[in-house]
C-alpha cells in the first residue's frame, strides 16, 4: 500500500494503521468484541504514530477508556469555562523591567484542583481539541492585555502558546485579528511562541504562509524550546523571528555545567549578529541567572523572577516588582518597567 502510485499529474502515497483482535467462538468471545477489540487496537496503532499493525491487548482497553474520559471531561471542562491560563513574567535581567508575560493553560478541574499543562495536553490533542483551547487562551490573553493597560502598564505584551492544530488553521491570522480587534488592542500587544518542532518537521505551504501572514499583521514570532530540535540555524533564517528562548534543558544547571555554558554562548552569539533576541527559560537560581548575564543573554523567564500566576495575583505581582527594582540587584536597575 505504501508504494506512491500515480493519478493524472500527481503522485499520490497512502498509509494504513491496522488493528487486530482475535477472533476464539471456542474461549466464548463474540464478533461485536472481537470488532471492538481490533477497534481498539487500530486506535493504539494510530495513537503509537500510524503505519503500525498492533495487536489487541486488554491494557489497551483501559488506556482507551480513559481517553474517552479524558476527553469527556475535557469537552466538558471547555464548556464550563474551567480552563484559563496563568501569567509568567518576563525580564529583562540586566534592568528588572518587565519585558511581558507568557500565558500558560490551567485546568481548574471541579475533583482534582489545578491541573498543569502537561497533564491534559496531549490527551487534548489526541482528541483534537487542541485548537478550541488554544482559542480560549487567546481570548483571555487579550482580556489580560486590557487589564494590564488599566493597571497603568504602557506597553504590555503577552506570548501564547501556537498548537500544530492553530498553525495549520488558514484562516488563522484572521481568527487573531478579530480578537484583538473586539478588545480593542494592537497585535503589537501580543507574541506568538512556535516550537521549533512544528516549523522544522512539517513543510506545508499553509504553515509557512501562515507565520508570513502573522508576521505581516504584526504578531511578534517566538521560537519556543530553541536548542532541542535540529535545524535550528535553518528555522531561524527561513522565518523572520524575533526571538528565541532557549530550552530550560540548556539552563538547568548552566552555572556548573561548562558543556552547556559552550552551547548556550554559542546560541546567544549566532542570535545577536542575526539580530534576534534571545531569552533564556527556566532560570531557577541567582546562579543560573549571572551564568546567563555573563553570556550575554538579556532577557530571562523562570521561577527565580516569578512563578505563573493568575491574573487576579499579577497587579500585586507587579507593584511588588516595581518596589524591589529601586533597591533590587540588577546590575543596570534603573529603568523601571
Ligand atoms: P513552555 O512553553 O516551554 O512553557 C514553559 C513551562 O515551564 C511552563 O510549564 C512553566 O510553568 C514552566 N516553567 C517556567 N519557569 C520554570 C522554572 O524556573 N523551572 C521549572 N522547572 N519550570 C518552569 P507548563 O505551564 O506546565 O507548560 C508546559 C508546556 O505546555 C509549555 O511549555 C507549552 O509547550 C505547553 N502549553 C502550556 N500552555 C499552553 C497553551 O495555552 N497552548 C499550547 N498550545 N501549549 C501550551
Ligand atoms: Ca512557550
Ligand atoms: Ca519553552
Amino acid at each position: 500500500m505504501s508504494k506512491p502510485i500515480q493519478f493524472e499529474d500527481r503522485i499520490c502515497s497512502f498509509g494504513a494503521s491496522v488493528g487486530l483482535a482475535y477472533f476464539d467462538p471456542a474461549a466464548g468471545g463474540s464478533i461485536e468484541t472481537a470488532l471492538t477489540n481490533a477497534d481498539i487496537a487500530l486506535n493504539a496503532a494510530k495513537q503509537d504514530g500510524r503505519g503500525l499493525c498492533r495487536i489487541f491487548e486488554s491494557k489497551m482497553r483501559e488506556a482507551t477508556l480513559h481517553h474517552i474520559l479524558m476527553t469527556q471531561q475535557i469537552k466538558a471542562g471547555i464548556t464550563a469555562h474551567q480552563f484559563e491560563p496563568h501569567y509568567q513574567p518576563q525580564i529583562n535581567a540586566m534592568t528588572g523591567e518587565i519585558i511581558g508575560f507568557e500565558a500558560l493553560i490551567r485546568w481548574h478541574h471541579p475533583d482534582r484542583g489545578l491541573v498543569p499543562a502537561f497533564e491534559f495536553l496531549l490527551a487534548a490533542e489526541r482528541a483534537g481539541l487542541m485548537d478550541q483551547l488554544d482559542a480560549v487562551v487567546l481570548d483571555r490573553a487579550c482580556f489580560a492585555v486590557t487589564q494590564m493597560i488599566s493597571w497603568g502598564l504602557l506597553q504590555p505584551r503577552v506570548s501564547v502558546n501556537m498548537s500544530m492544530a492553530q498553525i495549520l488553521d488558514p484562516d488563522i491570522t484572521d481568527k487573531i485579528l478579530q480578537n484583538v480587534g473586539a478588545y480593542g488592542i494592537s497585535p503589537d500587544n501580543l507574541r506568538v511562541e512556535l516550537l521549533e518542532s512544528t516549523l522544522i518537521e512539517d513543510e506545508s505551504t499553509v504553515i509557512i504562509d501562515n507565520v508570513h501572514r502573522l508576521i505581516q499583521a504584526g504578531f511578534a514570532i517566538e521560537l519556543d524550546d530553541f536548542g532541542t530540535g535540529h535545524s535550528a540555524i535553518a528555522t531561524l533564517r527561513k522565518f523572520a523571528v524575533s526571538r528565541i528562548k532557549i530550552d530550560r534543558s540548556l539552563v538547568q544547571n548552566i552555572s556548573k555545567d561548562t558543556e552547556l555554558q559552550v552551547i548556550t554562548g554559542a546560541i546567544v552569539e549566532l542570535a545577536n549578529r542575526l539580530g534576534v533576541r534571545v531569552l533564556a527559560e527556566g532560570v531557577e537560581t541567582q546562579a543560573e541567572q549571572e551564568m546567563i548575564n555573563h553570556l550575554g543573554c538579556q532577557y530571562a523567564q523562570g521561577y527565580l523572577h516569578g512563578r505563573p500566576m493568575p491574573l487576579d495575583d499579577l497587579k500585586n505581582w507587579i507593584n511588588q516588582h516595581r518596589t524591589s527594582l529601586k533597591t533590587a540587584a540588577y546590575p543596570q536597575s534603573s529603568v523601571l518597567g
